[in-house]
């Protein structure tokens, strides 16, 4: 027998309608990319992505085209995510921080049709569009008054584009496994690989992330995504923000340690989410100039393992809750949050921050589990660790346009991810399989090493990686960035260290640099610092 509720299919433009029914006069606040900052409402966003998505139709877009973005994080862009879905065509986000040939890789193989552009990238997508033979038109999200000289195929300007229709325009109903987005995710082999959200995924993930052991979202919230549209889906909050009915500020292209913090401040942010480095930059800019956060409820920081040091200053010094996250492309991109269960909320000191390095329990709609690798489950006791693997309705099932089967026979989908998980359901990263220290048959984690060493007040930024070892087979090798003006020496450093972590742990050298490589994503390069230390011989 069938259940005798209606057929209401979780399409993505449901949640644009919600917001603007329920939240209407809802502030959208950007920071433009042409300056001033720009200030406007639900309602007005989905009359704007109503008007796209008819002169998207209009142009002849269909069901299942792929449309790319190279933007910022401003209401224009979020809402050419909402008028590209709403007629089932597909938003494929384009990192900017990629190298070009990686780009034209994956807007060639994604089958872009058009590409939406920031005025920021006018030169870049120049450079691209001579190889990017399938694209039709290129969009720059700004109006006629900034619109610039382009080479590019039939460039207009974003609002003369919506100008030419009325926004009288009903949103197109298909089935709701239909595909929504699109993001490629870069291995460290290969070419990058392309993760496909369906409509359903994005609807039900942005629900899982607003829950309260998630990132409690509510309408009271005013939710600043400073994580970019373009890494990993917006980590959701493009959908669960609007679907709280929360204020959103979008800090457009600046994102240095100065502007995170005027902006906060200034528009009240409460709840706000981004990588480690863009903490580590606001955390310095407040410590160099003594200013203080008032307005600040909720950091969620997640994409690499959070330093112990940001937890604790954030939570101890600016009364600022952290809420360490987990996930990756292939998960919407959510897997945990690491808030309190009952079972530990009574904490304090040490053993808290000891809990808020791990990165947290599975939502609902994740289910989790560690193996070994034979693929036999290992315990939830908080020290084996193993693979971790996934699955869920939010978790890829393939790559687009490849065969290769990702799934094991119960279905999950593995993270690539070591890590242990606890009597109480916490999992904690050891590092990624790839990035671990196999010395004498035992794991070093690179991420716990990182962590300690960064906790020193001289030290900017520290990576760990495995150097090959005659005897061991691999030992640590500790890279560290001091901070500006600051000398500490190596000693300096190991005596910090000694102590903090098992004594074998401790790293055979250090050497000191003066900037560590990131991906496009933000994290620390740990290919790039292999590349670069290769020869490197400890004496
Ligand atoms: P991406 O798909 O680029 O977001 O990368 C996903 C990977 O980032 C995961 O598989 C993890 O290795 C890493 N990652 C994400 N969040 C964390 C975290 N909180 N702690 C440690 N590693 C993380």
């Amino acid at each position: 027998m069938l259940g005798l509720m209606q057929d209401w299919p979780l399409l993505i433009h449901r949640v644009i309608d919600y917001a603007a029914t329920q939240h209407p006069h809802r502030a959208v606040i950007s920071r433009s990319v042409e300056g001033p900052m720009r200030r406007t409402t639900y309602h007005d966003v989905r009359l704007r992505a109503l008007k796209l998505a008819q002169r998207l139709a209009r142009d002849g877009v269909k069901l299942g085209d792929r449309i790319g973005t190279l933007a910022w994080n401003t209401d224009r862009h979020l809402e050419s995510w909402y008028g590209i879905t709403g007629i089932g065509a597909i938003y494929h986000t384009l990192n900017p921080r990629l190298f070009e040939e990686q780009l034209i890789y994956i807007a060639n193989h994604g089958g872009d049709k058009m590409i939406f552009l920031d005025l920021t990238f006018v030169a870049l997508a120049e450079k691209l569009a001579p190889h990017l033979s399938a694209v039709e038109r290129y969009v720059i999200f700004t109006d006629a008054a900034h619109m610039p000289k382009t080479t590019l195929k039939n460039a207009v300007a974003y609002e003369d584009y919506i100008s030419e229709v009325d926004g009288d325009f009903q949103w197109r109903e298909f089935d709701e496994n239909t595909a929504a987005g699109m993001c490629y995710t870069s291995g460290t082999t290969g070419h990058p690989k392309g993760v496909v959200y369906s409509h359903r995924s994005n609807v039900l993930h942005a629900m899982s992330v607003m829950m309260p052991d998630s990132l409690c979202l509510s309408s009271r919230d005013t939710v600043m995504p400073v994580v970019p549209l373009f890494h990993a889906n917006s980590w959701s909050l493009a959908f669960s923000a609007p679907m709280a009915g929360a204020t959103l500020v979008m800090p457009g292209a600046k994102l240095d340690g100065e502007s995170v913090f005027n902006i906060i401040e200034t528009e009240n942010v409460s709840v706000t989410a981004a990588v480690p480095t863009v903490w580590l930059g606001l955390l310095q800019y407040l410590e160099s100039t003594g200013q203080r956060l008032t307005k600040l409820k909720r950091v969620a920081i997640g994409g690499s393992a959070c330093p112990r040091a940001v937890t604790e200053a954030f939570e101890q010094k600016y009364g600022v809750e952290v809420i360490h996250a987990w996930g990756m492309t292939e998960m919407s991109p959510i897997g945990s949050f690491c808030t309190l269960k009952p079972e530990v909320a009574d904490l304090k000191g040490t053993a808290l921050y000891d809990l808020k390095q791990k990165q947290g329990f599975a939502q609902f709609t994740v289910d989790m589990k560690i193996t070994d690798d034979d693929g036999k489950i290992l315990p939830w006791d908080g020290k084996t660790f193993g693979r971790l693997k996934v699955r869920g309705p939010a978790v890829s099932k393939a790559y687009y346009g490849l065969d290769e089967a990702i799934l094991d026979n119960e279905g999950y989908f593995d993270t690539g991810d070591v890590a242990t998980i606890d009597e109480h359901g916490y999992m904690n990263i050891t590092d990624r399989a790839k990035d671990v220290i196999k010395s004498g048959g035992e794991w070093i984690s690179s991420i716990d090493l990182e962590n300690v060493a960064v906790g020193h007040p001289d030290v900017a930024e520290a990576a760990v990686i495995g150097i090959a070892h005659e005897k061991w087979g691999e030992r640590p090798l500790l890279i560290i960035v001091r901070k500006k003006d600051r000398q500490p020496t190596k000693e300096d450093i190991l005596k910090f260290i000694e102590g903090k972590i098992a004594k074998w742990w401790m790293p055979d050298d250090i050497v000191f640099v003066d900037d560590i490589p990131h991906t496009a994503t933000g994290k620390i390069s740990k290919k790039n610092l292999r590349d670069k230390f290769k020869d490197f011989r400890f004496s």
